[in-house]
């Protein structure tokens, strides 16, 4: 019988229930008892909806209250002591790393927090000391939460992050020198006791991830696979299923032939189908094959009738008794259950499925392919119909759309001239001074503009009244602008709720959730859009704020988008057609919006891209390749119908350049801004060795904190800069958008900023 399985459910329960509970926690609304009978209550009832549609392997230890790696780094042990030495509670200590920790005499800033693979979850670092030892916790949380399901009822499959990834994904902390891999001799005896553990309460098989085997691996990370898993297979422990996703592991098969003892391998056939009959044929001679064939990565009903064509494929190799058919990854990453979206068109409502909805579909495919497709006809049926409405709908298929794209040639995403002579006519029109000052888009977001926007969207008052009260907005940072003497001027964002949702909402081809969350790192859960069809723009999305703006303004006024690759990767995508069509169409209707706001006198346009990076495909070589020249290419097409004398900048949130200048430099942007006050001005360095030829406006203060930077400070960091770039290479800005700071700090840090800039342009 081919058993169905789960490789992790999302957390923050169907309200968010645990974002809530930890943030009264951490602001001393809720009791340490409280909180954790909260998070009990959560897995509880996660484990019920998947052993309720009848899940064969439901994880356990998937749950965690700020992140799963970070719970490995408390249960090894591998606490820094600045964490450890405070004599903290468990769980405060584990918040000190995930967050840090600033009360009661003490003051830790949390551990780094970086993207988990090309997902927008973030997962703690690991970071290991020169002389690291690893000790397994007393009650270890896996033990613990199996137990805690076994004593409900439900025998539970524990997941771990396996010791291979632990260590590759980690870092040697500040001044310390350690390669990660080199501490695995230390660490497999702590992963066998926890292994043997698990199995004396009763685990039969555990899930254990080795998700780094979709990297390209350096030959000692390779190497660690064979030693490590030697020493976990045996009659002492429970079977394991190590579990691969987000690419295939074709390149690392000569990981394969070490692992051979293990009782299954997982592979992600959503994203890898191709994989299939190479890694059957890698496989040892009595090793099942987990095939993850329900998507956890996005929000479409998995095609059943495709599914379970993939997973006979793997049955005619390998028999009933070696196939699992699972999710291609946790599903962490989904909306809690599609059930409490009450206004969703039916018609598009029947197209997704969420974390509670997908549970059930794995067991639909492994009954099918165990008891034959007459043993799930209604499912089967009701799912094949869902696919021809979602193929066959006007949502889905614009003609006039494909009809555009069909249409964009080569010459459309060049600028008139090349830069010189764009810059010629830019500097007379707009006439810039030296060291150039200006923000990145958003002013603070004061509760006001919240309570009106919420109005708005209650009908609580009418669109003229919201329409008033944003113009009084605007019309108060100007006023600001003006008196902080900035040369370039934005209109401070005031009407835009997100920077990606605020587009969508006016895109033909996007839908909404009301409650599609999904958690981004600890307690904060984002609600990306979704993008069900042919995108096209019905009418201007920004013109009516920029051109007010502009209107009352001295000086010129920046308008501001979100580029083609960030509303794409920040939203759910389609998968039925590319991504880089999907990202030509979001560049055509942006196109369209430059050119409009040009003819509205808006003169610099600013079309940000943070989202550029993290859409890196994992390995490097051609796929990354393929993906950097159809992004940049998005972004050239949706900027580029200009004339010479409109100039266009663009945004980017680091400054971590190096690995993909080319791209950078490939996007003809006049201007770019770049966080750069946290980063070293070193990063700089690469826009000389390349002898970039365009303006650079690398941030001079962060604008995370509350703390305002002084005058000498940002001249400090000017001069730095001007190590590497022009005098009249350089603007001055912060590092992004100040949306979630004060006016009182962002006046005072603005005032400083001008100043210094005042003391280069006379100097120069
Ligand atoms: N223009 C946006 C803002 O200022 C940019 C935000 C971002 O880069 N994440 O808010
Ligand atoms: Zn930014």
């Amino acid at each position: 019988m081919v058993q169905s399985s789960v490789l992790g459910f999302p957390r923050m329960g169907g309200n968010r229930e645990l974002k809530k509970a930890n943030e009264a926690y951490w602001a001393d609304k809720l009791s340490r008892d409280d909180l954790l009978a909260e998070a009990k209550r959560l897995r509880l009832a996660h484990w019920k909806i998947q052993k309720d549609v009848g899940v064969d392997s439901i994880p356990s230890n998937d749950f965690a209250f700020y992140d799963h790696v970070l719970d490995h780094i408390q249960m090894f042990n591998a606490i820094p002591e600045r964490y450890s030495k405070h004599g903290l509670a468990p769980i405060d200590e584990y918040f000190a790393m995930g967050r840090g920790h600033q009360k009661d005499g003490i003051d830790v800033p949390s551990l780094e927090m970086v993207k988990w693979f090309d997902s927008n979850y973030h997962y703690v670092k690991p970071t290991f000391q020169d002389n690291q030892t690893f000790k397994l916790d007393s009650d270890p949380k896996p033990v613990r939460e199996f137990l805690e399901a076994k004593e409900a009822g439900i025998v539970t499959r524990p997941a771990l992050v396996g010791p291979v990834s632990f260590l590759a994904l980690g870092k040697a902390d500040r001044g310390q020198t350690v390669d990660p891999i080199s501490l695995l001799d230390n660490l497999l005896p702590v992963y066998a006791e926890l292994l043997e553990k698990l199995k004396a309460a009763g685990a039969e098989t555990v899930q254990i991830d080795e998700p780094v085997l979709v990297y390209d691996l350096a030959p000692r990370v390779k190497d660690a696979f064979k030693p490590a898993y030697e020493k976990l297979v045996g009659d002492k422990f429970p079977k394991l299923v190590l579990a691969t996703y987000f690419g295939d592991i074709v390149h690392n098969f000569d990981v394969l032939p070490g692992l051979q003892n293990l009782y299954a391998i997982h592979i992600d056939l959503v994203r890898n189908p191709e994989q299939l009959e190479s890694v059957i044929g890698q496989l040892g001679a009595k090793q099942a094959l987990s095939c993850g064939v329900v998507d956890g990565r996005n929000i479409w009903k998995t095609n059943f009738k495709r599914a379970i064509e993939t997973v006979e494929t793997a049955i005619q190799k390998l028999g009933k008794e070696r196939v699992i058919v699972a999710t291609s990854s946790s599903l962490l990453h989904t909306p809690h259950s599609l059930d409490s979206e009450k206004k969703l068109p039916t018609e598009v409502k029947e197209w997704f499925s969420f974390a509670v909805q997908k549970t059930a579909e794995v067991v639909v495919i492994a009954k099918a392919v165990t008891e034959g497709p007459a043993s799930v006809r209604e499912d089967l049926e009701a799912n094949a119909k869902a696919m021809q409405s979602r193929a066959s709908s006007e949502r889905t298929n614009n003609p006039y759309v494909k009809e555009r794209q069909s249409k964009v040639t080569e010459a459309m995403h060049e600028r008139q001239s090349p830069f010189p002579e764009r810059y010629a006519q830019q500097k007379t029109h707009l006439k810039l001074p030296l060291f150039p000052t200006t923000t990145i888009g958003s002013f603070p977001q004061t509760k006001e503009i919240r309570i009106q926007r919420n109005k708005f969207t209650k009908g609580e008052i009418t669109a003229e009244e919201y329409e008033k009260f944003i113009e009084k907005e605007i019309e108060e940072v100007i006023k600001i602008q003006d008196e902080l003497k900035l040369d370039v001027y934005v209109h401070g964002e005031p009407e835009r709720n997100d920077m990606v949702q605020y587009f969508g909402e006016r895109l033909d081809g996007y839908v909404f959730t009301t409650n599609g969350w999904v958690q981004s790192y600890g307690s904060r859960c984002v609600r990306p859009p979704i993008i069900v069809g042919d995108i096209s723009r019905p009418a201007p999305m920004s013109v009516k704020e920029s051109k007010y703006a502009a209107s009352i303004s001295s000086k010129p006024m920046k308008g501001m988008l979100t580029g083609p690759i960030t509303c794409l990767r920040w939203s759910f995508p389609r998968d039925d057609v590319h991504q880089s069509i999907q990202a030509q169409q979001l560049a055509l209707a942006l196109r369209d919006e430059v050119i409009d706001l040009e003819a509205a006198g808006i003169y610099v346009i600013q079309v940000d891209e943070p989202a550029l990076r993290e859409g890196l495909p994992l390995r490097s070589g051609r796929e990354r390749e393929n993906y950097l020249a159809w992004a940049v290419n998005s972004f050239k097409l949706s900027t580029a119908g200009v004339k010479d004398s409109t100039q266009i900048h663009s945004h980017f949130c680091y400054s971590e350049f190096q690995d993909f200048f080319h791209a950078i430099a490939a996007l003809d942007a006049d201007v770019l801004s770049i966080e750069n006050s946290k980063s070293d001005a070193k990063l700089l360095k690469v826009f000389v060795d390349q002898a970039y030829p365009r303006h650079i406006g690398p941030g001079v203060y962060d604008i995370h904190s509350p703390r305002i930077p002084s005058e000498s400070e940002i001249k400090d960091r000017i001069e730095e800069m001007l190590a590497y770039l022009k005098p009249n290479q350089l603007w001055v800005n912060p590092d992004c958008g100040l949306k979630t700071r004060q006016w009182k700090e962002t006046k005072a840090a603005l005032t400083n900023m001008v100043n210094a800039a005042i003391y280069y342009r006379e100097k120069y």
